[in-house]
Formats: C-alpha cells, sequence, structure tokens
C-alpha cells in the first residue's frame, strides 16, 4: 500500500526550504528591533508512491528510454513520519497585486498576482518546463518526469499539419486509452503526487469565516466597495426552488450594480462567491481573482499552465492531491464551500471537456508555524521570494511589484522567470532543444499574440473546462485582460 505523507510533513519540508534561503528573500524585523515584518508563505511538495520506487533503476520499458537520470541534487530517501520522501521544488511568499490599469503595460514581463500561493503555482510550472529542458537536452528520466516514447509521439506526428486537434481529449482519462494527448512529449511519472502548503488560509471565498472571526491577515478592509452596506440579507436566503449556484448568479447580478461582480473583502456576509483580491482601501483595483478562486479552477484544469500543457500530458496526477493549512486558518465550512464537492463546486461533480474533470484535493491541517506568520503587530512585507528548487536549473528571486528587485516595473530586463514572457520562451526552448518541431507547437511564435497561443486549438478541452467552471460553479469570474496582445521576439 502506499503511504500517504501526513500534514506535518509537508509543511515542515516548505518551512524548512524556505529556512535555507538567505535572509534577503525572509522579512525583515523593523527598526525598532521589536516588531517584524509578515508574509504568506506557500509551497510545492512532491511525493511518490512508495510501492513503485524499484522502477528507479533506469531499466527501459516501453514508456522508458534512454539512461537513467536521476538528478544528484534530488535525495530520495524518506524524510517524513510516514516513511514517504518529500521534496519542495517551488515556494513563494506575497501578497501584492498589479493594478489593472497597469496591465497593458506589462507585456508579459511583470507578474499580475503576487500572492504567495498563486507565485507558488507558477514556480511548479517552471520547474516543470526545467524538468523538460534537462530531458530534452540529456535523455532518460528524472525522478519525477519521463519523456514519453518516440513511437507514441511519432503517431500524432504524422497527422497533417493545421488539423484541429483535441489534443486533450482523454489526456487526463484513467482509462489508458490513446489518443491524440498521446503526442506531448512529457510526463509527470504515475507515481508522483503534488501537494501545497499554505501559511495562511487563502484569500476569498477559503477565508470568509476565518476574517470574520478575526483570524485572518490584517490587509485592510476593501472599504470602497462595502461603503454602500452589504447587498440586504441575501445570503441568508437559503435553498428554496433554485438551486445554490443559480442563487449565486442572482447575489452576484444584483450585488454587481454596486460593486463590478468582483468584490475584495465587501459583503463579507456573503459566501460562496467570487471576489477579486483584497487591497488597501487607497490602491487603485486589481481585477486578479482571489487566491480561493483560483484554486479551485485548478481543481478542474489541474495545475500545468495552458503554456506547460502543451509539453507536458495534463494526467490526473498534475491535480493538487493535498492542500495544507495551519489549523489556526482553517474553517471547515469555509473549505468545504469554496472547494468541495458538496460546495459551490457541485455542479462540475458531472462535468468532463476531453479528460479535464473535477478532481478535489484533499484539505489536512498542520500544527507546523511558520516563523513570519501573521501577527497582531506584525508589518505587512511588501518583497515576494520566489524559489524553484530540487532540479539542476534553481532560480531564487526577489520581487517588488511583481518584477526582480532593483528594476524599474516595465523594464522588460526586470521579468522575472516566472512571468509569461520568460515562461514561453523557455517552452519554445525545449521545443528546440527535443526537436519537436513536428510536434505544432513551433508555429506558437511565428508573429502570433500571447493570446492566440493560448486559445489555440491543442488547448480547446482546457479553454471548455475553465468556461464550463465560470458558467456553474465561479460565477462571477471575469477574465483579467489587458496583457495579450503582445509578440515573442526571437
Ligand atoms: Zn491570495
Amino acid at each position: 500500500m502506499p503511504t500517504r505523507p501526513v500534514a506535518d510533513d509537508i509543511a515542515d519540508c516548505v518551512l524548512a526550504a524556505f529556512g535555507r534561503l538567505p535572509n534577503k528573500f525572509k522579512p525583515r524585523i523593523l527598526a525598532d528591533g521589536k516588531r517584524r515584518e509578515w508574509v504568506p508563505l506557500a509551497g510545492m511538495v512532491l511525493s511518490r508512491d512508495a510501492k513503485q520506487h524499484s522502477d528507479d533503476s533506469g531499466v527501459a520499458d516501453d514508456d522508458h528510454h534512454g539512461p537513467s537520470m536521476i538528478p544528484t541534487a534530488v535525495q530520495d530517501k524518506p524524510n517524513s513520519s510516514s516513511g514517504t520522501a518529500l521534496t519542495c521544488v517551488a515556494l513563494a511568499t506575497g501578497m501584492k497585486c498589479l493594478p489593472h490599469d497597469k496591465l497593458p503595460l506589462a507585456k508579459g514581463n511583470v507578474l499580475h498576482d503576487c500572492h504567495a500561493e498563486i507565485l507558488a503555482m507558477r514556480a511548479f510550472n517552471r520547474w516543470l518546463v526545467d524538468e523538460c529542458a534537462n530531458l530534452a537536452e540529456e535523455g532518460g528520466e528524472s525522478l519525477w518526469v519521463r519523456r514519453r516514447s518516440r513511437g507514441r509521439q511519432r503517431r500524432g506526428a504524422d497527422r497533417p499539419t493545421g488539423e484541429c486537434d483535441e489534443i486533450d481529449d482523454g489526456a487526463v482519462d484513467e482509462s489508458g486509452e490513446e489518443d491524440e494527448a498521446e503526442r506531448r512529449p512529457f510526463e509527470l511519472r504515475e507515481d508522483v503526487r503534488i501537494h501545497m502548503y499554505c501559511s495562511e488560509a487563502p484569500c476569498g471565498d477559503a477565508s470568509m469565516e476565518v476574517l470574520a472571526r478575526g483570524m485572518a491577515d490584517g490587509t485592510p478592509w476593501d472599504t470602497t466597495t462595502s461603503a454602500s452596506g452589504p447587498p440586504s440579507s441575501r445570503d441568508e436566503k437559503t435553498a428554496t426552488e433554485n438551486s445554490p449556484n443559480e442563487q449565486r448568479l442572482e447575489e452576484a447580478d444584483s450585488s454587481s450594480k454596486t460593486t463590478n461582480l468582483l468584490h475584495g473583502r465587501a459583503f463579507f456576509s456573503l459566501v460562496g462567491i467570487v471576489r477579486r483580491k483584497p487591497g488597501r482601501v487607497d490602491a487603485p483595483p486589481t481585477m486578479s481573482k482571489s487566491c480561493s478562486d483560483k484554486l479551485a479552477m485548478k481543481q478542474c484544469t489541474g495545475l500545468l499552465s495552458s503554456f506547460t500543457a502543451l509539453l507536458v500530458n495534463p494526467t490526473a496526477n498534475t491535480y493538487l492531491s493535498s492542500f495544507v493549512l495551519p489549523a489556526r486558518a482553517m474553517v471547515r465550512e469555509s473549505i468545504e464551500r469554496a472547494f468541495g464537492a458538496d460546495g459551490r463546486m457541485s455542479d462540475m461533480a458531472m462535468f468532463s471537456s476531453g479528460g479535464f474533470r473535477f478532481r478535489p484535493f484533499e484539505v489536512t491541517t498542520t500544527t507546523s508555524s511558520f516563523a513570519w506568520e501573521k501577527s497582531e503587530d506584525a508589518v505587512a512585507s511588501n518583497l515576494s521570494a520566489v524559489a524553484v528548487l530540487g532540479g539542476r536549473i534553481q532560480h531564487q528571486e526577489v520581487l517588488i511589484n511583481g518584477v526582480l528587485q532593483g528594476r524599474k516595473i516595465f523594464d522588460p530586463r526586470g521579468a522575472s522567470s516566472l512571468s509569461r514572457r520568460r515562461m514561453w520562451e523557455s517552452v519554445l526552448d525545449v521545443v528546440l532543444k527535443a526537436q519537436l518541431v513536428n510536434l505544432e507547437i513551433s508555429p506558437c511564435a511565428d508573429g502570433q499574440t500571447y493570446e492566440q497561443v493560448k486559445n489555440q486549438p491543442r488547448l480547446s478541452a482546457r479553454g471548455r473546462m475553465k468556461a464550463e467552471v465560470r458558467e456553474k460553479a465561479l460565477v462571477g469570474w471575469s477574465r483579467n485582460i489587458g496583457d495579450d496582445q503582445w509578440l515573442l521576439e526571437r
């Protein structure tokens, strides 16, 4: 029987990785020597089911080719009380967002959303693309990722170019049927599981009760939208003839007249709805969705970004397996409503698009604590730290306003390795290194905008899933557009 890692071990794995970073990545002690800064931390941890470790020997089977390449940087030894080996491959801190009116200036160089959870998921995608780059150069496989057999890819490559593929169809189908999804060149090994730890409750719906109880972080209330008062007592309406999602739609429609649909911390008694990021009262508005909403969406699309999904097969284990929160930040009612199959995602249970479907993560709690967590007299940090770990290529960055510390905000030289532009470049590099030009990925850079590449037919099943989630579950989700109309100059 595979042994599942326990919550404390997942949290401790992230906390230890953060602890090893140099001090410049960490919040500071204030000049008075007594108070300190605080920041949310999030990290991605990988485990492998113990039962299948014997195939690390590099013995080739139908899905393997070339020599086994196990990174020496990764020690696959049990490091948890459950006996499961855990590796933190990505972590991030942060709590800032780019105002919506700045998006057209970003041109793929600026990170819009620097909340820790979102950066950590982007950093995981960075790690994964880097793993693919290693395998494209050296062949073989890593502890976590392997190249799929050339035969299976070639079957797809022989198809006429320009034909619209439903490449995602069956991609996460556990039936084992081979189809167009087989043409993606890389995949996670089937025994890999992905876990996430966050030091605070995710902003938005999963933290509303935490907020109401005074347990949450100290980002100010968005009184610019709550000044007009809560939308009567609609939130107290219980199930009648309407489904819960229809009720939420009505509520969102109604409140949109005064709040433009997305609330930061406005109307905090109204629950189960999509919210925008909380922010300072005097800050220009951001259109970034809350971390609760983005995490809920990932339960339907998996963790792969659209660009990563061009390289990596979006199998069932590319979804988050477990999500760990400190016990102090966890209100079961909030979590079940925000993420659970009986909460606001209930209408997604029966829907699938290609192989994409709703795969809820398990939420567990830890008693481990983060040294820089929110406390009463701590001051919010304006820095984000990003670390991509465990692979041959490692990234460690300090970010301010979504770009590298020390660079001006719209200077292209300030682009983080997690930025849209750097990620697109890296995916193309893998395509070239792995000689995947027949896989219809390379035309991406041929005069197409970022938006056109994201909307290509190869990603249509994923796009349909997102549209369905926006319509049925995350009602009120509006796209944060404005940074899509740029080209990759190479
Ligand atoms: Zn957040």
